[in-house]
């Protein structure tokens, strides 16, 4: 179905129901109410003149206008393109650029960053151009700017304004509008961590995004009526698909703890709400469960949830089960282009698979772990994870070459290693990106860099290869040591020295404070390979 199709069958079935709640400005709506909103919104877009296929960005944290915007777009078949909130000027001019942006929803400021004045610096042009008819040299698609909340700057419109015009007579033509659109229309284009590279606009269909939310919502067994708390931000696929979506899936309340996370202010709206499921990465669970005031809140309601993301330590995993009372927590795996979750664990899978695992593939889908060559490998050997089905995406937006990289044959290469066994459990060991070869032996850095972390002194490493002439390449190592703590070169490949194969021993050593990150939190090794080639000449 297309997600207007979706939405209005579970408006149907559903609508004097809570579709979502915002703690922090006190919206709350039926999913009738809703319904109406994103139609108001929608023929809003329309009267801007925002059509099928054109491309929306926004650029917010998690507030109530991006939830109507996520259904405004697809209403009318325009391509929302989600702006992390954590980009700057050049990563905004980037993804604008990049997507074809030509309208562009923007909250003024968020915590300490002032997005009107980054735009106003790409878009000097904008406090001299009526909205609609911008003209800016540095983002030559760009045409109008609709800024949330009051007092729009010169140039742009305020939200509340194009909600004035959705009142008008063009809500006729949505219905018309809808009824030609195509399941496997883009409908988003969502932007990769950039971990490996710069980031790749993953474009996905409203297939890809529905199916994978109603899959998320029934490994959850979320039912109608329980509260889904989501903490994590919209932009994400994680916040939009696994939250917003798979909610809506089975007439679930969307919880909207605030802006952005933030441990008490999440415990504060399951308790308030009676949240039955929470989503987060595992640093947020941890968070919350370390918060002075945890005891103070009532965690009973909880029942499941989904952690994905990164791999989930056995311990969190047993305190999130007993002490928050997610006993049906679930583990997912999966990547921007895959729509995101490809393997989930089951909500009455045995503790141990949840946690060392990332369960199985997803109904519908397909999967196969692969060796260089190609050919799939047998039951529980590691190789390249391959999956293919409904959610791989369309491909990237407008770069035919990578997608013909990414995507052969209908298979998504995903670039990480995994094993799986018998049963259909996958286990993800590492990028195969990141494999080195040295002198004919493949070492995989997750395995040294787990052995590195083993040392007292050692708080991070992170290893990959560098070009070396007479092997192929060389095992490279950036470490951070634990505060107070001093190491020499020497003396860590000394320490190495009997306790790992000899070509497992980084070469070349750099002891850093801080490691290049990209704005998920991701380490970005590519950064430091480029450093150090530069700096060994
Ligand atoms: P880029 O593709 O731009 O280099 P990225 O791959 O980090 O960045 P995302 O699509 O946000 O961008 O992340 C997907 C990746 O995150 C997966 O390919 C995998 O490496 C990792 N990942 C996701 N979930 C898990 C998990 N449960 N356990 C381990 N790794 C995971
Ligand atoms: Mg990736």
């Amino acid at each position: 179905a297309t997600i207007p199709a979706f939405l209005a069958e579970v408006v149907r079935r559903h609508g004097q129901r809570t579709a979502a709640v915002f703690r922090q400005t006190g919206d709350r709506w039926t999913y009738a109410e809703f319904a109406r909103l994103i139609d108001r919104m929608a023929a809003g877009l329309l009267s801007i003149g925002v059509y099928k296929g054109d491309r929306v960005g926004i650029w917010s944290p998690n507030r109530p206008e991006w939830l109507l915007a996520q259904f405004a777009t697809a209403r009318i078949g325009a391509i929302l393109v989600n702006i992390n909130p954590a980009y700057r000027t050049s990563e905004l001019e980037y993804a604008l650029n990049k997507a074809g942006v030509s309208c562009l929803i923007v909250a003024p400021q968020f915590k300490t960053s002032d997005y009107m004045a980054m735009l106003a610096e790409l878009a000097p042009e904008m406090a001299s151009c009526p909205p609609g008819r911008l003209r800016a040299a540095r983002l030559p698609k760009l045409r109008g700017v609709v800024q949330l909340g009051p007092k729009p700057r010169p140039g742009a419109l305020s939200f509340d304004q194009v909600m004035e015009r959705g009142n008008r007579a063009v809500r006729t033509r949505l219905d018309a509008i809808t009824a030609s659109l195509n399941p496997d229309d883009a409908i988003n284009i969502q932007f990769t961590s950039g971990t490996t590279g710069a980031p790749k606009g993953a474009t996905l269909s409203h297939r890809n995004i529905v199916n994978n939310a109603i899959s998320t919502a029934r490994a959850m067994c979320l039912q109608p009526g329980e509260g889904l708390c989501i903490p994590v931000p919209f932009y994400h696929c994680f916040g939009m698909v696994l939250g917003n979506l798979a909610a809506c899936a089975y007439g679930a309340k969307m919880v909207i703890p605030g802006e952005a996370f933030d441990a008490r202010d999440t415990l504060a709206a399951i308790d308030a709400e009676s949240c039955a499921a929470l989503h987060g990465v595992p640093t947020m669970f941890q968070a919350m469960l370390d918060h002075p005031d945890f005891d103070s809140f009532d965690m009973r309601s909880l029942r499941t949830g989904v952690m994905a993301g990164a791999p989930c330590p056995e311990p969190l995993m047993r305190r999130v089960m007993e002490r928050m009372h997610c006993r049906q927590i679930t583990i997912g795996y999966g990547m921007t282009e895959t729509s995101p979750i490809s393997f989930q664990s089951a909500v009455d899978d045995p503790v141990d698979r949840r946690v060392s695992t990332v369960g199985r593939i997803q109904p519908h889908a397909e999967c196969k772990v692969v060796g260089p060559d190609g050919h799939t490998l047998p039951v529980g050997q590691q190789g390249e994870l391959l999956t293919r089905g409904y959610l791989v995406m369309k491909g990237y937006w407008n770069d035919p070459e990578r997608t013909a990289e990414a995507i052969q044959r209908g298979w998504m290469h995903t670039g990480d290693l995994a094993t799986i066994d018998a049963e259909g459990y996958c286990r993800i060991t590492g990028r195969s990106k990141d494999m080195l070869i040295r002198g004919g032996e493949n070492v995989y850095p997750a395995e040294v860099e787990e052995f590195l972390t083993t040392h007292p002194d050692i708080s991070q490493a992170q290893v990959f290869g560098l070009p070396d002439p007479k092997y192929g390449e060389e095992v490279a190592a950036w470490i951070i040591l634990r505060p107070g703590a001093s190491m020499t070169e020497d003396a860590l490949r000394d320490w190495c020295r009997g306790k790992i194969a000899h070509y497992k021993v980084p070469r070349h050593i750099r002891f850093v404070t801080e490691m290049p990150m990209t704005v998920t939190g991701k380490p970005q090794k590519f950064v430091m390979r480029d450093k150090m080639m530069a700096d060994l000449g």
